[in-house]
């Protein structure tokens, strides 16, 4: 059995020298600093404080006992964010504010120290340790290299492989990207997974040579299943997926060489999977929403976050041998699930129905409710021509979609595909349904 790169960072910070990661050593140190996690929390959180007694440490047995405790929301975050800071201010290396989520409509403010970050170039080092060699040249297709963003954290990771990281921004331009990114003699490419798709497509009908990349790793928005493949076979590269999040600074879960599931950074944090109606655990295998209680952070502990995003712990070992836990696909984001009567509404699901139309580069979601119908209106996006028979072939793979065909068959939801338009460029974030809903 290989021991793999990520059991091997985590069997030296658990206190071991070698072998392979034993669960009971990964528990022995996740319930250690589950302790010091909430008594950090109690002492120098006002948010925590007010919410939890002091806890008896001897009263932690095990990583489970965090089931005993309280979530912590977006919400929570938006409404008073200093009230997490656990750290004087001239600790604090970055600050970073999110608009995106909760349902206050406040952002978001998140704390983060030096050692938060460091922890986080340690995680990206070690997942990049199957994706590059040394000497390899990394093009980042992410936004920002600001000082303690993702794309800086990744590069001070891809430097300290003795590779040199080269970041390009998100595309705007698809062909120019692709022809810049086969000049570039990358060996590793990390973006977006809809504009790297877009690209490999452009990549491939310009003829531009494919011979230095071998691999790709997809990051930052949830990843449709066929994805990975088709853009393996447009560049015949090994495709990598990572999972994150801010609140988490940009750690998560990145997958193996096997790519069945996304094995979780363990020792920085714990992983649950609950009921998003009754708050309920949640066994392997089946869905629900991710909750993450952080084990190491100093700025901002975050006991029992709720993500919002929806997925499932995958069930088993890897093959890899790896005893980390392992996340399955991303389904979508809880806020951003519509529900119907007969069904629910998911962008993951849609980007499956149209990922493959190959001369689609992406499109537009708007979803209006009114007296309990709904309608889902599609936009597609080319970045050519305008195709012919393009609206019609949309409308084909989205009524053929499993999770839309029974909302389609009720008569409960109505399908709009709008006229075909050129794609402008890539936001740069998460991409979401619109949402118009009347009273
Ligand atoms: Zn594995």
């Amino acid at each position: 059995m290989t021991i793999t790169a990520l059991d091997s960072w985590i069997v030296r910070r658990t206190g071991g020298i070698s072998g392979p990661l034993r669960s009971d050593d990964l528990a022995a140190w996740q319930t250690l600093r589950l302790r010091e996690t909430l008594a950090r929390a109690v002492a120098g959180s006002s948010f925590y404080r007010k919410r939890m007694a002091v806890p008896d440490p001897l009263a932690i047995d095990s990583p489970a006992d965090i089931a005993r405790f309280p979530f912590t929301t977006a919400d929570d975050l938006s409404a008073d964010p200093m009230a997490f800071l656990c750290v004087g201010q001239d600790d604090i290396e970055r600050v970073v504010t999110l608009n995106t989520s909760g349902t206050t409509g406040t952002p978001k403010r998140l704390f983060f120290t030096a050692d938060d970050h460091a922890l986080t170039v340690d995680f990206f080092y070690h997942g990049l340790l199957p994706m590059t060699a040394p000497g390899d040249r990394v093009l980042i297709l992410l936004p920002g290299g600001r000082p303690g963003g993702v794309a800086d954290l990744l590069c001070q990771a891809v430097r300290r492989r003795n590779c040199t990281p080269l970041v390009a921004g998100v595309p705007a331009n698809i062909s120019d990207m692709a022809a810049f990114a086969a000049r570039s003699n990358a060996n590793l490419i990390v973006g977006f997974p809809v504009p790297m798709l877009a690209m490999a497509r452009s990549w491939k009908e310009q003829g531009l040579a494919t011979a230095s990349i071998r691999t790709v790793l997809l990051c930052s928005d949830h990843i449709a299943p066929s994805l990975p493949g088709a853009i393996a076979d447009l560049l015949s590269v090994e495709v990598f997926s990572d999972w994150g999040m801010t609140e988490l600074a940009y750690g998560g879960g990145v997958d193996c060489s096997c790519h069945c599931g996304y094995h979780l950074q363990e020792a920085d944090f714990l992983f649950e999977i609950i009921d998003p109606d009754t708050g309920a655990p949640q066994p392997p295998g089946c869905s629900g929403e991710i909750v993450v209680t952080s084990l190491t952070r100093r700025g901002m502990p975050l006991i029992r976050y709720r993500t919002g995003d929806i997925s499932h712990l995958m069930p088993g070992r890897c093959p890899c041998g790896s005893v980390l836990k392992r996340l399955g696909r991303i389904a979508g984001r809880r806020t951003g699930l519509i529900r119907l009567d007969d069904g629910v509404i998911a962008l993951p699901d849609l980007d499956e129905a149209l990922v493959l139309l190959p001369d689609l580069v992406d499109f537009t979601a708007r979803f209006t409710r009114e007296n309990g119908n709904g309608t889902l209106c599609i936009r597609p996006l080319v970045a050519g021509a305008l195709s012919p028979g393009l609206s019609r072939r949309v409308r084909a793979a989205l009524e053929a979609s499993p999770g839309l065909r029974p909302l389609l068959d009720s008569g409960r939801l109505t399908l709009r595909v709008e006229a075909t338009r050129r794609f402008g460029e890539f936001a740069g974030e998460k991409r979401v349904i619109a949402r118009e809903e009347a009273s």
